[in-house]
């Protein structure tokens, strides 16, 4: 009667199990069991996948072991031993950890770090923060402050502090990019001694509709940075962890940062979690007796939680065991050559793709590059009509975005591309 009892209730845990599973791979199921691909990763950070078991187990165990303590004045054991996996994978220079724990946080304190130094060292008039045009680095207000999205941050223009925001097109209409740069430079030959730091996000600006830039205009920002004594923040919150095809976007053209920020896919896309990494000339600014009061006083409550550094341990591990970089980069050929049949769908203005980010436009007219007017909500239109098709899609204005898990099979990417072909065809009479 009590092993019955025992069987029985294991078949209804099971049943429970069976219909909890609410992911796996690169598919999310609905409440009704109906079953979609991620197409977007959940916001841009799954990597390997949803469920992923060495992820997963490493949550549990390092829940058993310590759920939390303090990083202000304590450090724990996930967290110093992904610092030093971090500084290993990090672009050369980069030796110094400091964590939060999502995109806008660590690059809020890039920017305060890279402010704070020149105060600590005596340059005080080095205080004005430069950024792109386009730019989106995160929804708090630090983060606002350096967003160069008018939809986006022009309503919080009276609450943001003032900073240098650099002209730089949107380099599907305008390829003038490296002028630009010359731009940058001769703002800053004249004005340099008042500037803190540059922030940019390398090579992609990810949410302005996956604009990519031309080969070697991020060299040349690094050089210009260099050559003024300006810090250069490169935010990879969306680019870092392979997206691109590197494990970090400023790897493509040989960029070492003074700040590097990362969050997303930190921890596989699990839990939140960030980081900034700089270097150690930017630590000995911050490195004086207590008594001088020139500390970096900032610190979240949850900055390094263990459970979220195990995840990103696990994490890291899987890149090294699966050789998911080289498989980002066969992926991506994959896809790149199913995009292809896209450019016959006439509203396809432009199909960019770096490693497994790609935003495909839709204009109304493609030799004008005429946009569709915003109120027609195209792009909404198409990614609503996509989940008919089962697929979970996510548009930037008319600018549908493919950010699929890293680990996506070749079959998945069919089905993707299929689905996203019809609802093309579907939405756009
Ligand atoms: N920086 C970049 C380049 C991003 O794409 C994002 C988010 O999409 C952020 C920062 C902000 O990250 P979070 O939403 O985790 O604050």
């Amino acid at each position: 009667m009590e092993s019955n009892m025992i069987r029985l209730i294991g078949i209804l845990l099971g049943i429970v199990v069976l219909v909890g599973v609410v992911m796996s791979g690169s598919y999310l199921f609905d409440t009704q069991g109906r079953k979609y691909i991620d197409g977007v990763s959940s916001l841009w950070v799954t990597v390997h996948g949803h469920g992923r078991r060495e992820i997963t187990d490493a949550i549990f165990r390092q829940a058993a072991r310590l759920d939390h303590s303090t990083m202000l004045g304590l450090a724990n054991v996930p967290a110093v031993e992904l610092a030093e996996k971090l500084v290993g994978i990090a672009p050369k220079g980069l030796d110094k950890v400091f964590y939060s724990d999502n995109g806008s946080t660590a690059v809020e304190i890039a920017v305060k770090m890279s402010y704070q130094y020149w105060q600590n060292t005596g340059s005080p008039r080095k205080t004005v923060i430069c950024h792109l045009e386009n730019s989106y680095h995160g929804d708090t207000l630090g983060s606002v402050s350096i967003g160069g999205i008018d939809l986006f941050h022009k309503v919080y223009r009276k609450l943001i502090f003032k900073t240098h925001r650099v002209a730089f097109p949107d380099c599907y209409r305008d390829m003038r990019a490296f002028e630009a740069v010359d731009a940058f430079e001769a703002f800053l030959k004249k004005e340099h001694s008042r500037v803190a730091s540059l922030v940019l996000e390398p090579i992609v600006q990810g949410a302005a509709g996956m604009l990519m830039w031309p080969a070697g205009v991020l060299k040349c920002f690094e050089e210009v940075c260099r050559k003024y004594d300006v810090f250069l923040i490169c935010d990879e919150v969306a680019t870092g962890f392979g997206r691109t095809g590197k494990m970090f976007a400023c790897e493509h053209e040989d960029v070492h940062p003074d700040f590097l920020c990362m969050a997303k896919g930190l921890s596989g896309g699990v839990l939140p979690l960030a980081a900034t990494l700089t270097t150690r000339r930017v630590y000995e600014g911050f490195k004086f007796p207590y008594q001088d009061m020139k500390a970096f006083f900032h610190g979240h409550t949850y900055t390094g939680n263990p459970i979220a550094c195990a995840a990103a341990l696990a994490n890291l591990e899987i890149f090294r065991k699966d050789k998911t970089l080289g498989g980002v980069r066969s992926r991506a050929k994959y896809l790149s050559r199913g995009l292809k049949r896209f450019w016959d769908i006439a509203h396809v203005g432009d199909i960019r793709q770096r490693g497994l980010m790609v935003g495909i436009e839709l204009v109304k007219d493609r030799m004008s590059k005429e946009p569709f007017p915003w109120q027609d909500g195209v792009g909404v239109r198409v990614c609503q009509r996509a989940r008919d098709y089962g697929v979970i899609l996510r548009p930037l204005g008319n600018v549908i975005v493919l950010m699929p898990p890293l680990s996506i099979s070749k079959r998945e990417i069919d089905d993707l591309l299929d689905a996203l072909e019809r609802s093309i065809q579907d939405s756009i009479a």
